[in-house]
């Protein structure tokens, strides 16, 4: 079995509408693909519906914008009922933030001489119901501002980077029991990648496994080798589903074509199990 539980679509900052990237996750081969859109459950019924037509399981997951000791940590949460109403409420906030920061971040993109609207933002979103940074990079790549997503990141909207404007996020914590409150498991995404060990230390995801988390995405494009060995180490030791995933933005991203990374069936089993314990949302197949 191949199994990819980390992908987006055009409903969040990837470029595939859900159904079109369901259909490619079959069409490479894969027998699981998780739907995991930036705090937003809307595309998992378009891609539910395409995995029945393509005979591939989908299962519905979400990636919570979380903070831990105000830095910013990427939380998966998978078999939520999407309609629970503390889960929901708490990702409209999200995505409000999201988009409320984007007049900020123009005001200091025109100080550095790019100059762009936020209609012009807008056209990029697809169906996104928030615009994020990728929807003004996308923006900065059309009007020629910048050749690709990363050049505008590394020059101007990294976390460091001279048009970051910060936003709200949910606490690490908090959105860990929201998602199992809502029936879900919660694994922590790429959780070494881009400097974030120095936030997410060993001892760290010791506290948060002695406290509710369910797993650990060790294997994630953004992590090498070393650090993925170490990881399935620390989270076998800590009793968490070590999962695998690609991160597939469509165009968006480059590095992280469908299946290029993948979860085994023993921790994929373990997931689906305490998302049965929790009453969550099971796949249909
Ligand atoms: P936002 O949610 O608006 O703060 O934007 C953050 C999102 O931008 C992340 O979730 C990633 O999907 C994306 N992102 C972050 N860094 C990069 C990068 N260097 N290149 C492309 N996309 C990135
Ligand atoms: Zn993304
Ligand atoms: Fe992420
Ligand atoms: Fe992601």
């Amino acid at each position: 079995m191949r199994i990819d539980l980390h992908t987006h679509s055009s409903v969040s900052d990837g470029t595939d509408p859900p159904g079109v990237l369901v259909e490619a996750a079959k069409a490479c081969g894969l027998d699981v693909v998780a739907l995991t859109d930036h705090d937003t459950f809307a595309g998992i019924p378009e891609a539910v519906e395409a995995g029945r037509r393509a005979g591939i399981t989908v299962l519905g997951g979400v990636e919570l914008s979380t903070q831990f000791d105000g830095r910013s940590v990427h939380l998966l949460g998978y078999g939520c009922r999407t309609d629970d109403p503390p889960l929901t409420a708490e990702l409209a906030r999200l995505r409000t933030g999201r988009t409320g920061r984007l007049d900020a971040m123009l005001d200091k993109l025109a100080d550095l001489g790019v100059s762009l609207t936020a209609d012009e933002v807008w056209r990029q979103a697809g169906s996104a119901p928030s615009l994020g940074r990728p929807h003004v990079a996308d923006a900065m790549v059309a009007k020629g501002f910048v050749a690709d997503r990363d050049e505008a990141f590394a020059r101007y909207l990294d976390d460091d980077g001279p048009a970051y404007v910060p936003r709200y996020a949910t606490d690490l914590a908090d959105a860990i029991g929201l998602i199992h409150d809502a029936g879900g498991a919660a694994v922590l995404a790429h959780p070494w990648a881009r400097g974030s060990a120095a936030t997410l230390t060993a001892e760290t995801i010791a506290k948060l496994a002695a406290g509710a988390l369910d797993g650990i995405e060790a294997d994630h494009p953004d992590h090498d080798a070393g650090t993925r060995e170490a990881l399935r180490a620390l989270g076998a030791r800590l009793g968490l589903v070590c999962t695998g995933s690609s991160d597939h933005h469509g165009t968006g991203k480059t590095n992280n074509p469908l299946g290029a990374c993948t979860t085994t069936e023993a921790a994929y089993d373990d997931l689906l199990r305490r998302i049965g314990d929790r009453g969550g949302v099971q796949p249909e197949r």
